[in-house]
């Protein structure tokens, strides 16, 4: 197996490729501190590959298992929490999360959960043909490997500094992408993790999730708006390579969600559509499971918002939501 990439952004900040599958192929781990302890940010989705990655990546940097002294998760999603219950395990160390992104988790994997029976509920609602809608469940519980063990959570509180190798790192709480997500902000060294909130190259998948957030994409808006007020020098990201002009971005992503909210509404405007019906007339018809799922679950994020904003309005017909347009007097 080959060694991770791994690269050193600074003495106490380096970045470490752990793979995962297509599209994004890698999520960026960061390993925080120096001789006092490491912190390791993300550390990635389980797998018995990227168990040993990480035994090769610890030996290489000459880092001991003892000297880690947390693990800190932007985010609940398996790409990026998924090895932080395995860390724990062998080290004791505490896992910190944020509170909402604590629910997330569990929601999404802990026992009798149902996240899998409502998010063929909403789909089904939407539009989407039972032919696909059945695989879902099956789809979702293979995710439950990666996140296992789930790991015994320390709680980030809102506005509290973490600190990581003897840095403290300002806590900046975000949703849209995932509920309760987490970016650190280094103000002495103008360093963001920004996880999946901004990424350079790609937009941040926006998921309307059930008994989630109902108005994931007003959130991530707001949140896009509350990061650009920072003064980023290096933005470190969940995926992609670390970047600058961190600020011109998150307002590149803010134009992105508005375009694609008007390229709704214009489909909208040709005849009353469902969810689906705008998803795949929106994204490309040759997806995977995985991803048609998430461009079904941002398709409804991007609907939920026109409806919010007074643009659209849903009404059910033979059990389907159909939207159309909210056609303002001149
Ligand atoms: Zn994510
Ligand atoms: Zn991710």
């Amino acid at each position: 197996m080959q060694l991770p990439e791994i690269t050193k952004l600074d003495d106490d900040v380096i970045q470490v490729k752990i793979a995962m599958s297509y599209p994004l192929r890698w999520v960026n781990s960061y390993l925080i501190g120096g001789a006092a302890g490491w912190s390791v940010v993300d550390p990635g989705p389980r797998n018995p590959e990227n168990e040993l990655a990480w035994e090769q990546v610890l030996q290489q940097l000459d880092i001991p298992w003892s000297t880690l002294e947390s693990v800190v998760l932007t985010h609940h999603h398996p790409d990026h929490s998924g090895l932080s219950g395995w860390f724990q395990e062998r080290t004791g160390v505490p896992v910190w999360i944020s509170e909402i992104a604590w629910s997330e988790f569990v929601r999404s994997w802990g026992t009798g959960n149902t996240a899998a029976t409502d998010l063929v509920t909403l789909f089904s609602k939407h539009g989407m043909p039972d032919e696909i809608t059945d695989q879902l469940p099956e789809h979702l519980d293979s995710f439950v490997a990666q996140v296992t063990p789930p790991p015994l959570p320390s709680f980030i509180m809102p506005g509290q500094p973490v600190i990581m190798g003897g840095r403290s790192w300002q806590t900046i709480e975000t949703s849209g992408h995932a509920a309760g997500h987490v970016s650190l902000y280094d103000p002495q060294h103008q360093v963001m993790l920004c996880g999946d909130a901004v990424l350079p190259q790609i937009s941040p998948n926006i998921s309307l999730v059930p008994g989630s957030d109902p108005q994931p994409l007003a959130s991530y808006l707001d949140g896009l708006s509350k990061l650009g007020t920072y003064e980023v020098e290096h933005a470190l990201p969940g995926h992609r390579r670390p970047f600058g002009g961190f600020r011109e971005r998150t307002v590149k992503l803010l134009e992105h969600h508005e375009e694609r909210l008007h390229a709704m509404l214009q489909r909208l405007e040709e005849q009353p559509r469902t969810g689906y019906d705008i998803c795949t007339s929106i994204f490309s018809s040759k997806l995977t499971l995985h991803q048609l799922r998430f461009a079904m679950s941002e398709t409804l994020a991007h609907l939920v918002e026109l409806e919010r904003t007074g643009r659209a309005i849903a009404t059910e017909r033979d059990g389907l939501l159909y939207y159309e347009p909210i056609q303002h007097q001149a």
